[in-house]
């Protein structure tokens, strides 16, 4: 049994006890999270297994929708096309196009939508054959819905009127490059999602589904617990169904009275929640299945689409840049490839010191030769790097933030870090040195390279934002493509441990 929270499992039971007999009056299909996953990969836990791409996801829905013969509805929690070269070198077009293919009736508004700007988003969603919601984004100075936006919309399935809702992550603005959403407010609590649902309800649908792009992390003992968790909590005006995205987690389960599904990320695996009559009695039932792309049919059309973005790109993307002698993995908070990335920017930057995000580092490498477009999977948000002066007391700060927030966790370059993991926030790093040695000096200045996400304030980096700072025009994967190819063949990975913890 997959993890549930102890409702979930009693929505199941339910599910269990009557297999036979019932209707299914709506079966939903529900992905998120698909960061432009449009071609099949193997998974490090797949067993050598292709997962996911758009044309198996395409024809496992067909497959499902087949063997239901009932109503059915294709929905998206949002963050549909950051993530891949064959998505992100046509500015999501290539997903937009294959989504169309597929079906998809809308998807929540996700912050990495913004990540080419609002002019691009906008662009994409006139490409759009689906709505694109969100119920608590508007313009900051009018407090009008964007033109290109929604808070709901109503959508017809066979007999059916259903009402599907958006929202958009709180986080946003910290989640994307502030520039990208400037202009822009992004309302957290319920109260706006709330209006909307009775809004939506008046209309007198027979369905109303949220579409969040806001998620949660459930563990068998402490329950689920995150944004679209508190989000469920506070409704008062309760919807169907919201199908959750943003943490790429699993999550099946049951608040307020609302069911809550999340299917992972990247296209790897498929919510499918069904509302049946069960002798009179409607029951949800929800599940969510591995897409294995040796197993599910491929949808043709859909194929095709990603098979002619896919060469359009690969004279880039296949280009091998650099043989590694071991693989990458991103394992615990510190690991070789962050520390890779990191010496790369501060060789480009021609900085004292460098710091990446570990949120930025955003797949695996294996050994031996490593081509263009698998760099481009590490770092696929085209940050550019920006050079900022520092006082030793403000690197300092930048460290302390660095080993102090959860989602702040970053790799360095050109310096050492002793953290007492014990110590309370903000009083951890007790020891900093350059990677000379020398005392790392509050009074003396210093040079440090950064992704402009990073000194934009993104990830709670609050104290770099103030600073005047140089944009060096060097984009992050440029920086690591040219670096790697410098280096001796093949690449050996740095080991060292450079933030250290149980330090005293
Ligand atoms: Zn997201």
């Amino acid at each position: 049994m997959p993890i549930l929270s102890a409702v979930a499992g009693a929505v199941l039971l339910v599910a269990q006890a009557r297999p036979s007999g019932d209707s299914i009056l709506l079966r939903v299909l529900a992905t998120n999270d698909f960061h432009g996953s449009l071609e099949a990969k193997v998974q490090p836990w797949s067993n050598r297994r292709p997962v996911g791409g758009a044309a198996a996801l395409s024809g496992m829905m067909d497959r499902l929708a087949r063997a239901c013969g009932c109503t059915t509805i294709r929905l998206d929690g949002g963050d549909v096309m950051q993530g891949s070269p064959v998505s992100n070198l046509s500015y999501g077009r290539a997903t937009v196009s294959a989504f169309n293919a597929m079906g998809y009736a809308a998807s929540a508004v996700g912050n990495h939508e913004f990540d080419w700007g609002v002019d691009t988003l906008a662009a994409r969603v006139l490409q759009a054959h689906f709505a694109w919601l969100s119920a608590n984004l508007r313009d900051r100075a009018t407090g009008a819905t964007p033109a290109w936006t929604a808070p709901w919309r109503m959508v017809t399935a066979g007999q059916l009127r259903i009402a599907v809702v958006g929202y958009s992550t709180e986080e946003t603005p910290s989640t994307t490059r502030p520039s990208n959403v400037a202009g822009l407010a992004f309302d957290s609590g319920a109260a706006r999602l709330d209006a909307a649902i009775a809004a939506a309800r008046r209309e007198r649908p027979d369905y109303v589904i949220v579409l969040a792009h806001a998620g949660a992390f459930c563990d068998r003992t402490q329950g689920c617990r995150g944004e679209v968790v508190d989000l469920a909590a506070a409704l008062t005006n309760r919807p169907d169904l919201i199908v959750s995205g943003h943490t790429h987690s699993l999550v099946q389960t049951t608040v307020n009275g609302i069911p809550i599904v999340q299917a992972r990320s990247n296209g790897t695996a498929l919510g499918v929640v069904d509302f049946v009559d069960s002798a009179g009695v409607r029951v949800v039932r929800i599940r969510v299945e591995t897409v294995w792309a040796d197993r599910e049919g491929s949808d043709t059309a859909v194929a095709r689409i990603v098979q002619a973005a896919a060469e359009r790109i690969a004279p880039l993307t296949s280009r091998v840049v650099a043989t590694l002698a071991a693989p990458l993995l991103r394992t615990g908070d510190q690991y070789p490839l962050g520390n890779l990335i990191a010496d790369a920017y501060r060789a480009a930057a021609g900085t004292d010191v460098a710091l990446v995000n570990n949120g930025g580092i955003r797949a695996d490498l294996a050994a031996g030769p490593v081509t263009w477009g698998q760099l481009f999977e590490v770092e696929p948000f085209q940050n550019f790097l920006v050079r900022l002066r520092v006082s030793g007391a403000v690197l300092r700060q930048t460290l302390e933030h660095a080993v102090g927030a959860e989602d702040a966790r970053a790799h360095v370059s050109g310096v050492a870090v002793r953290v007492n993991a014990a110590a309370p926030a903000g009083q951890r790093v007790v020891g900093l040195t350059l990677t000379d040695g020398r005392p790392v000096l509050d009074t003396a200045q210093y040079s440090i390279a950064v992704p402009d996400f990073v000194a934009a304030g993104g990830s709670g980096y609050a104290m770099l934002r103030a600073l005047a700072s140089q944009n060096t025009g060097i984009v992050d994967l440029d920086a690591f493509v040219a670096y790697l190819g410098r280096l001796p063949q093949p690449v050996r990975p740095p080991e060292e441990v450079r933030v250290e913890t149980g330090g005293r």
